[in-house]
């Protein structure tokens, strides 16, 4: 009898997840599964520079709207050859983190999925300038686009820059970058491997004292989520 209703139970579910849609529940699944093991693994970095912020990550409205006018593509672009490959984020802003010292998360982490280093692009989200390139113990090695709004995008742990890019180099948004990767979290040049992959986002904008204060850009890749690109990899 009790195997009875649990059977009627089961057959209940199946039918309920039939109705909402099989593909969407397993996706959900896999990405909240994902989500959970990089968090467990991941003591993830972020930055470098030694800026201040505001205990919320807000700027000043004139900074904001500046960074809503300049930003057009979403860092990650979608497979057309792999639907199912994903990049996903949460807002990770201030989080603690250890290595390097004490310290809140200066910034989004963009996990991936596969989390393969080398695999996905990363483009730049704005016109601008490449400030820096090269290795950081926290950040491994990062790109620093400076755009014309004055704002410093920094892009972290990748594996490999595109081979045009260079300190000096004029980008446009949706210009290849370099591949996302697990490199940093080492004074080691070349260290990986110390989290999961993923691609670490930082905003960055100089206040009224000169002083380099971080911004939370979990709502900008967000409002971005839409302006992803397509391309074949
Ligand atoms: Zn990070």
């Amino acid at each position: 009898m009790k195997k009875k209703i649990w059977l009627m139970y089961l057959l209940l579910v199946l039918a309920a997840l039939d109705v909402i849609g099989m593909d969407t529940v397993r996706l959900r699944a896999d990405a909240n599964a994902f989500m959970t093991e990089a968090k467990e693994d991941v003591e993830h970095t972020q930055d470098v520079k030694a800026g201040g912020s505001s205990a919320d990550g807000s700027a000043p409205e004139a900074i904001e709207a500046a960074i809503r006018s300049e930003l057009k593509v979403f860092p990650i672009p979608l497979s057309v050859t792999h639907p199912d490959y994903r990049a996903v984020f949460e807002n990770s802003w201030m989080s603690p983190r250890s290595f390097g010292g004490e310290r809140g998360h200066e910034g989004v982490d963009i996990m991936l999925y596969p989390a393969q280093r080398g695999l996905f692009p990363v483009l730049s989200m704005t016109d601008g300038v490449v400030e820096k390139k090269g290795w950081l113990p926290k950040g491994g090695y990062r790109l620093g686009v400076r755009s014309a709004g004055g704002i410093y995008y920094y892009y972290a742990h990748l594996y490999d820059y595109a081979p045009d890019i260079e300190e000096g180099t004029v980008v446009k948004a949706g210009t290849f970058l370099g591949f996302a990767g697990d490199s940093g979290y080492s004074n080691i040049e070349g260290t990986v491997g110390n989290f999961a992959v993923h691609l670490h986002v930082g905003m960055y904008y100089d206040d009224d004292e000169g002083t380099e204060t971080s911004i939370n850009p979990y709502d900008f890749l967000v409002s971005l989520e839409n302006n992803q690109k397509e391309m074949e990899y």
